[in-house]
């Protein structure tokens, strides 16, 4: 039994120990960071020594876009910023931030040398569904890098006989799952790639053939899977340990899912910008710690821009080591909380945030004055365990709105309408958006299991129709 405890403490602070050997293995390969650390680390390494790891990658990074990228030399120039100039991590708030809209309007301008001087590119594009596409240049190091972190991000919740089901969409955005797929491979488990076309009965056939323990996947058509079989088969007794999901989800949905599965829920947080993935949920379920070999993370309010200890901001993030397209500074425009106190999980040296519940581009602004954002409403809605999904339209003129919610359920509960409604007026979190008088009785639709899919799901939660 102390074994197997040992063990699990081991496993639980994977990741601390990863970011440690990455930090001494720089150590013994780069000269330049053995001198800057006085000939060598400590043996038990501390948050200071991991600052100086990151405040050596930063200069090393501010002097590579300085000399290779069109966009940071004319920016550095502009605002008379010399690498030289930044002598600690406090001085990166001298340099101004970089924005989605400045990436999606030139990438070539990011690109450190010509196409043609990286061996080979891969580039991603984000999908599209928030803000501009943007494309980013990766070369085979920073492929490596990438895989290397999801091998490592994977680890929290699996050992080497996992077999991990990867439900990620196949298409533009095929290179996440080929990714993972290796990241997989490289800390030894077993994972099959079963994309998102197939159909629900069609996924569990792969989960029982290849005796999947881990499942990888996109939050809503997990759930929906979820909820399309929950009767029909005993997913409890299937022996998956761990549903992975690659996006927030409302706490009734993991409550649900963990209960449906009999197994661990965890999420992960990803941005395409910053090589896919980001960040991961620890066992601790209170936060989530991220790639700091590679990511520099500040939280900054998102109005004035300061940098923030505690409290809600934005993620702006620094990529420290990527070759093709670094970033300095980047808006993500998602907004999380700071989480300030050490871990429960015992990793203590590593930083963590809180989920990201908000995307800045997914917020609406009501004439009330009031924001309304899609996880305001999942909170809420998948406290109803046969809801499946949902949309929602805006619609309005002359400062009068109407909320128009299409609701997907199981069918099972001939009063969810009513029971849909009540839960709109009566939230403590819904109930003032309708308690202006620029609100007009909101129209609740219910469909059948499918129905949204089938009336062609929009890109965005929130639709707004409103004429200004
Ligand atoms: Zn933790």
């Amino acid at each position: 039994m102390a074994d197997k405890k040992n063990r699990e403490d081991l496993e639980r602070i994977y990741l601390e120990e990863w970011l440690h050997s990455k930090i001494r293995y720089e150590v013994l390969t780069d000269p330049d960071f053995r001198a800057f650390t006085d000939g060598g680390l400590p043996e038990r390494l501390t948050r200071a020594d991991i600052e100086r790891y990151h405040f050596f990658r930063l200069k090393k990074l501010l002097s590579y876009v300085s000399g290779n990228s069109s966009f940071y030399k004319d920016l550095f120039d502009k605002n008379h910023i010399r690498p030289s100039d930044i002598v600690s991590l406090a001085d990166l708030e001298k340099i101004p931030f970089t924005d989605q809209a400045d990436l999606a309007r030139n990438p070539n301008r990011f690109l450190c040398g010509s196409h043609g001087d990286i061996a080979r590119v891969t580039t991603f594009t984000t999908s599209g569904t928030t803000g501009p596409e943007k494309r980013v240049y990766c070369t085979d190091g920073d492929i490596e890098r990438i895989i290397e972190f999801m091998g490592a991000g994977m680890r929290t919740v699996t050992e080497k006989e996992d077999v991990v089901q990867i439900m990620l969409p196949s298409g533009r955005l095929s290179n996440q799952a080929d990714l993972l797929e290796q990241g997989v491979l490289k800390i030894g488990a077993k994972a099959v790639k079963a994309g998102l076309n197939l159909s629900s009965e069609e996924q569990l056939e792969l989960i029982k053939k290849h005796g999947a323990t881990v499942i990888f996947g996109v939050a809503s058509p997990v759930y929906r899977m979820t909820q399309e079989l929950k009767d029909l088969h005993a997913l409890d007794k299937l022996g998956v340990k761990t549903v992975f999901l690659t996006s927030f989800l409302a706490d009734a949905q993991k409550e649900y899912l963990r209960r449906i599965w009999n197994c661990d829920v965890h999420s992960h947080y990803g941005l395409t910008e910053m090589g896919l993935a980001v960040a991961v949920e620890c066992h601790a379920h209170d936060g989530y710690h991220f790639n700091e070999a590679d990511l520099l993370l500040e939280i900054i309010d998102p109005e004035t821009g300061r940098v923030l200890d505690e409290g809600e901001g934005e993620l702006v993030f620094t990529t420290l080591t990527r070759q093709g397209t670094p970033l300095v500074r980047y808006r993500t425009n998602d907004i999380a909380r700071v989480i300030p106190e050490p871990c429960p999980c015992g990793a203590a040296t590593l930083r963590r945030f809180g989920p990201v519940k908000r995307r800045l581009e997914l917020i609406v602004r009501l004439a009330g004055g009031y924001l309304i954002y899609p996880s305001l409403f999942d909170e809420v809605f998948y406290t109803l365990t046969d809801v499946i999904d949902y949309d929602l339209r805006v619609t309005g003129a002359g400062g009068r709105e109407r909320l128009h919610f299409t609701m997907e359920t199981t069918g099972q509960d001939p009063d969810i309408h009513d029971r849909v409604r009540r839960l709109l007026f009566s939230e403590p979190a819904l109930r003032p958006l309708f308690a202006g008088n620029t609100m007009d009785e909101p129209e609740i639709v219910v469909v059948p299991p499918g129905g949204i899919l089938q009336m062609g799901r929009a890109k965005k939660k929130i639709i707004d129709e409103r004429v200004l």
